[in-house]
């Protein structure tokens, strides 16, 4: 059974199953509609997992759709991006990409219908006295003094606005609704304004641009949605939606159905916050591997099928919450458990001398590559003299429940031998520079003969056949739970995490040299690693940390 034949369904996979019960819909049609001014983030993958979720799980399609209404904010770069997370993260529109742009003219024509039916008029008021004018939330708003202007002024003045005879701000086309309405939204909403701004895609064809809220709903009819699924904050706006389809009697008027956005602690999800860490460089782009973006997740190791189990598991609900990141970083090591390839390497090495080996000799010993998965076979690794171990596996001076590697203390070295510290060599500023040890042959491959234990098994590389690497270590971008959480006058980016990178030279085993971009593997003990997509070499490879192999949320949730 899959997860999701599991789990109760949620509100609106039972609203989708009775509207198709009661034939008022005979199939499923879906869109992800996302505005092209920045990368897609984790919260995007929240809503592409559930609208190509649930269309592929009743037989159903999802558009995807640029809703690119805002020229100026706009950019090739981002749809590119777009496409290609939605694709990694494992989802297929087929032939049904669109572009709310690919409606502006019909967009137009809706508009002109309106302004015919006495639904919508020009208003000539400047963006401050439309402000003024439209009250708050406890005040109605007042009626403009261009609201009853005749049908063909406004038809008139729509066209000029079209032609370009105006400049920008100089008018507005506004829906004629309710300036009293309790609903701001309904208070007479913008629905075009002039912006002689180019376009990535109609160009210089168009300088006045259609509102989001009028578009919406119209490429959502014109597309024959079935279910437009959105996050709260459009609740308010439903009823507009429902107003344009209503007032233009569209042949489909598609439900509009609100869910929680995904809140994450210790991450800003706002695509002007990542912005602004990308322009301000607080990071080294969109697809920094801090970055909550599907890029950056990807670019750190993250597989797709660990986003898309965390979206499943979170759930859906009708309010707000905030997910622990935690829960994301399990669902990641989830998944890289069951599939990363296991390999040795050493972070912060210290120098091993096994006594007792022969200076020339070099064996090649047997490595499981994935304890877990007998499939994925055995690899050899080389042991020779000279090791490096890491330097946190051995205190001089050992505090009580430490079990590794101290003077006299036997542990064993994985895939190799029991070796038992006889010796610590310091330089002249005290400092721990090698250690003696001596190994008993007759624990090839990690046992005793004699069935004796030893309490600790190390990971471990030869030095002479180690591989220097570039390891950069990742922690969480921001020190608060909730970044925003900042006295007055301060700024999310007071609460970025200084320690969030740190780069130190790791000492790979061989083998790990031939992983190229594109494998996440686990480096025994330390964590799931993976090539930088970016700036890895076969000369000079670059690893990024995924995770660590600490779970605070199995933690949490065995104490829940
Ligand atoms: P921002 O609020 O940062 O400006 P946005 O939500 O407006 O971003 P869009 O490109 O318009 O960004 O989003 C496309 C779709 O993704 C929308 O349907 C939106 O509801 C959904 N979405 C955006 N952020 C989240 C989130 N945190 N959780 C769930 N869905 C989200
Ligand atoms: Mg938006």
């Amino acid at each position: 059974m899959t997860e999701t034949e599991k789990r109760p369904k949620d509100f609106i996979r039972t609203i989708i199953e009775a509207d198709l019960r009661s034939g008022k819909h005979s199939g499923v049609v879906t869109r992800f509609p996302p505005e092209p001014n920045g990368y897609l983030h984790i919260g995007h993958a929240k809503s592409i997992c559930l609208n190509f979720g649930v269309a592929g799980e009743y037989g159903g399609v999802c558009h995807l759709r640029f809703d690119d209404t805002n020229p100026t904010k706009e950019d090739v770069e981002f749809v590119d991006s777009i496409q290609e997370d939605v694709r990694w993260l494992g989802f297929d529109w087929g032939d049904k990409l669109f572009y709310a742009s690919d409606y502006f003219e019909k967009l137009y024509d809706y508009a002109v219908q309106l302004i015919r039916d006495g639904k919508a008029y020009v208003d000539s008021l400047s963006a401050d006295e439309i402000r003024a004018y439209r009250g708050t939330l406890t005040e109605p708003g007042r009626n403009s003094p261009y609201r009853e202007r005749s049908v063909e002024e406004s038809l008139d003045l729509f066209a000029r606005m079209r032609a370009g005879e105006f400049a920008d701000g100089a008018h507005v086309l506004r829906a004629k609704i309710d300036m009293a309405s309790g609903n701001i939204n309904m208070r007479d909403p913008t629905i075009y304004r002039i912006r002689k701004a180019h376009h990535h895609r109609t160009g210089d064809a168009w300088c006045i641009y259609p509102m989001y809220d009028y578009t919406h709903c119209i490429s959502d009819a014109e597309e024959k949605i079935t279910h437009s699924l959105c996050t709260l904050e459009f609740e308010d706006h439903r009823p507009l939606y429902d107003w344009v389809l209503d007032e233009l009697a569209t042949p489909c008027h598609p439900q509009q159905i609100e869910f929680a956005r995904l809140n994450l602690s210790y991450t800003v999800l706002s695509k002007r916050k990542l912005l602004r860490l990308v322009a301000d460089k607080h990071v080294t782009g969109w697809d920094d591997p801090r970055m909550p973006t599907i890029a950056g997740l990807r670019r750190r190791g993250v597989p797709p099928a660990a986003i898309r189990n965390f979206c499943e598991r979170i759930g859906l609900a009708k309010r707000d919450s905030l997910v622990d990141v935690a829960m994301l970083e399990h669902a990641v090591r989830e998944d890289l458990n069951a599939v990363a390839p296991r390999y040795m390497a050493v972070l912060d090495p210290i120098r091993v001398v096994i006594e007792n080996y022969p200076d020339d000799q070099v064996e090649e010993l047997d490595a499981v590559n994935n304890p877990e998965d007998p499939s994925a076979g055995s690899r050899v690794v080389p042991f020779s003299r000279v090791l490096y171990l890491e330097r946190d596996d051995f205190r001089e001076d050992p505090p009580k429940k430490f079990f590794r590697l101290s003077p006299g203390r036997e542990v064993r070295l994985r895939y190799a031998y029991f070796i038992t510290c006889t010796g610590v060599v310091k330089n002249d500023a005290g400092e721990i520079v090698e250690l003696r040890c001596l190994y008993d042959p007759e624990t090839r491959g990690g046992d005793a003969p004699d069935g004796r234990k030893v309490k600790s098994t190390l990971h471990w590389v030869s030095a002479a056949h180690a591989v220097e690497a570039e390891a950069r270590l990742y922690d969480r971008l921001f020190t608060k739970e909730d970044p925003d959480d900042v006295p007055e006058g301060g700024d999310f980016t007071d609460n970025l995490n200084p320690a969030s990178l740190a780069v130190v030279t790791a000492f790979l085993e061989p083998a790990l040299a031939a992983v190229a971009p594109g494998t996440t593997v686990q480096f025994e003990r330390l964590g799931y690693f993976c090539p930088d997509a970016r700036d890895w070499t076969a000369e000079r490879p670059v690893f990024n940390r995924t995770v660590t192999l600490r779970d605070s949320w199995a933690r949490i949730e065995q104490k829940g």
